[in-house]
């Protein structure tokens, strides 16, 4: 099997595409060359891949679509003819497999970033986010929410992918580390907010009320807000977006009231 080394980067300022691959898990799936299997199918099935989604081969044949992406990543020409395997053995043989191959799934991230935003490539995404299979959030409060992975940059190289939840609001780390060498410029900091927006149903639109925010408690005593260990989280917490929200907030202000 040949080696085919995954994306890996610093996520410093200065990129450096490592060959080393010794942090993931041994790949069993036969290399695309061999067992003539289409790159983007065999990259996106490789364990920790799971977050991604095949590309339609239409949108990236469209050049429209890449504009730009050829000043992003060396060997450009050669990536992209190996990401519609269209590849020429006799040109490969003069190049490094391994520094064109990084650069294939540079590109492909890259490309992936805007095939999410489209519509059929939200559809593909909503199909894995109704599995559950980007994980859910860490949060108790948020009762095992689904996340979907974002991006804090849209430049490769700069943060590594990390989860939003929908909830809370809030961005968490994954919990594998077989996801902690994926770039998050490969999801984008804009699709999981565009995705809520075409998919509302998919919202937990804050399912947790408020009254159920974490409240910190020493015998039994509520820890002043004022105290420098106090709750900071009650008002970041709360939305009006709705009557029911309306109707948490009473229910919290009764409930301070009371106290
Ligand atoms: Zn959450």
């Amino acid at each position: 099997m040949s080696v085919r080394n995954i994306v890996t980067l610093s996520h410093n300022p200065a990129i450096t595409y490592s060959t080393k691959d010794d942090d993931f898990i041994e790949d069993p799936t036969p290399s695309p060359v061999t067992e003539n299997v289409p790159w983007i199918s065999w990259f996106c099935s490789r364990p920790g891949r799971e977050y991604f989604v095949e590309v339609r081969d239409d949108f990236i044949e469209d050049l429209f679509n890449l504009t730009g992406l050829n000043l992003a990543v060396p060997f450009y020409n050669e990536a992209l003819d190996l990401i519609l395997d269209r590849n020429n053995p006799e040109t490969l043989k003069k190049l490094d497999m391994g520094v064109v191959e990084t650069s294939a799934q540079i590109l492909y991230g890259l490309i992936h970033q805007r095939y999410i935003i489209t519509r059929m490539g939200l559809h593909q995404m909503a199909e894995k986010y109704s599995t559950g299979i980007f994980g859910c959030c860490p949060r108790v409060n948020c009762c095992y929410t689904h996340v979907l992975p974002a991006g804090r940059s849209d430049v490769v190289g700069r943060m590594p992918v990390v989860l939003f939840c929908p909830n809370c609001l809030d961005l968490y780390a994954p919990s594998s580390s077989k996801y902690k060498n994926i770039d998050g410029s490969f999801f984008g900091t804009t699709f999981p907010h565009l995705f809520f927006e075409t998919y509302p149903e998919l919202n937990p639109k804050r399912a947790i009320p408020c009254g159920n925010i974490y409240q910190p408690r020493i015998y039994g005593f509520k820890v002043s807000e004022f105290s420098k260990t106090g709750p900071r989280m009650q008002w970041l917490r709360m939305y009006l977006t709705d009557s029911s929200d309306s109707d948490s907030e009473s229910e919290i202000e009764s409930e301070s009231e009371s106290d």
